[in-house]
């Protein structure tokens, strides 16, 4: 595969879509980014990386970081978090509160924000320190020591976190959470705050694709939770629109509202995409569009 002709093409399809859609402006720092970029990278699973346009600008992770924190608790504790979170796509927006209360605290998965602040509390419980954690794997993953917080998204998120700390004290209230609210949502907007470019990220997604073996070859997951977490992806990671994203990508995906989406090729490569423009579900237009021009243009979904 010419992955450097096939990108170049992709690159050229989503341009039409590139300033379509809002840039996420419910945290203040992140509207600050212009809405004409677009980068796009493929990593494949020798970790040889290819890109195009800005795809070695820094952008804010936001959820794509939740792939990495169910992927290190599952690394750490092998299935038991699903005792404390459904794995169902949730039909609802990624900050609802709705389907809390019927279903007794118990997110529906892991992906939407409830789900994921269950899950970073399991990583502090687990670590001690889970925002740190996950920084630490993914300069090792992406192979760059320079990734870091962004304290301005991190304060600006925590200033205007009214959301997810009602749903954490929602979650505390059914004793679905371990530590503190206040520790919980902390380290939530720090692993959000990462910035990385789509060089980082499809590197550190690198083992989604290799069946869990991390870039220096040690297994980080067993085969089948690699399998697992690519399902969910599939079914669940880009929210209320992931019908929509199967059917037009079908590839397991994650998306962030910085305007990033990681996709896995299980046993080629893994993707990112970004461009800032979000629709009305919190994924990026452009974003999509690219990632389904690739599947097209190469035959590479999983169905
Ligand atoms: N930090 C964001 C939030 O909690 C992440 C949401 C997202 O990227 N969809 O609202």
């Amino acid at each position: 595969m010419d992955y450097q002709a096939v990108l170049e093409e992709v690159a050229a399809f989503a341009r039409p879509y590139v300033g379509h859609g809002q840039v996420a402006d419910y945290i203040p720092a992140l509207e600050k980014v212009p809405t004409d970029r677009f980068g796009i990278a493929v990593a494949d699973i020798n970790g040889e990386v290819y890109g195009v346009g800005d795809w070695e600008v820094p952008f804010s992770v936001q959820s794509i970081s939740k792939t990495f924190s169910l992927a290190l608790v599952m690394a750490n504790d092998n299935e038991d978090i699903w005792k404390r979170v459904g794995r169902e796509p949730s039909g609802t927006p990624f900050n609802s509160l709705v389907q809390l209360e019927w279903e007794n605290g118990v997110p529906r998965n892991p992906f939407i924000n409830a789900g994921a602040l269950v899950v970073t509390d399991r990583l502090q419980t687990l670590t001690g320190d889970a925002s740190t954690t996950m920084l630490h794997f993914l300069r090792e993953e992406s192979g760059n020591p320079d990734l870091a917080f962004d304290q301005a998204v991190a304060d600006s998120e925590a200033e205007h976190g009214d959301r997810n700390a009602a749903l954490a004290h929602f979650m505390a209230s059914f004793g679905n959470l371990e530590n503190p609210v206040p520790s919980v949502i902390e380290h939530y907007f720090w692993q959000c705050s990462i910035e990385m470019s789509c060089r980082d990220l499809a590197a550190a997604g690198g083992f989604l694709a290799r069946h869990g073996l991390r870039a220096d070859g040690s297994r980080l997951l067993e085969a089948r939770e690699a399998k697992r977490i690519n399902a969910v992806m599939l079914t669940c990671g880009t929210y209320d629109a992931a019908g929509e994203f199967a059917y037009r990508v079908g590839l397991p995906a994650k998306s962030g509202v910085g305007g990033g989406i990681v996709a896995v090729v299980p046993g080629r490569c893994t993707l990112c995409v970004w461009s800032p423009g979000l629709d009305s579900r919190g994924n990026s237009v452009a974003g999509a569009a690219a990632l389904d021009h690739f599947t097209s243009l190469t035959g590479w979904s999983v169905f």
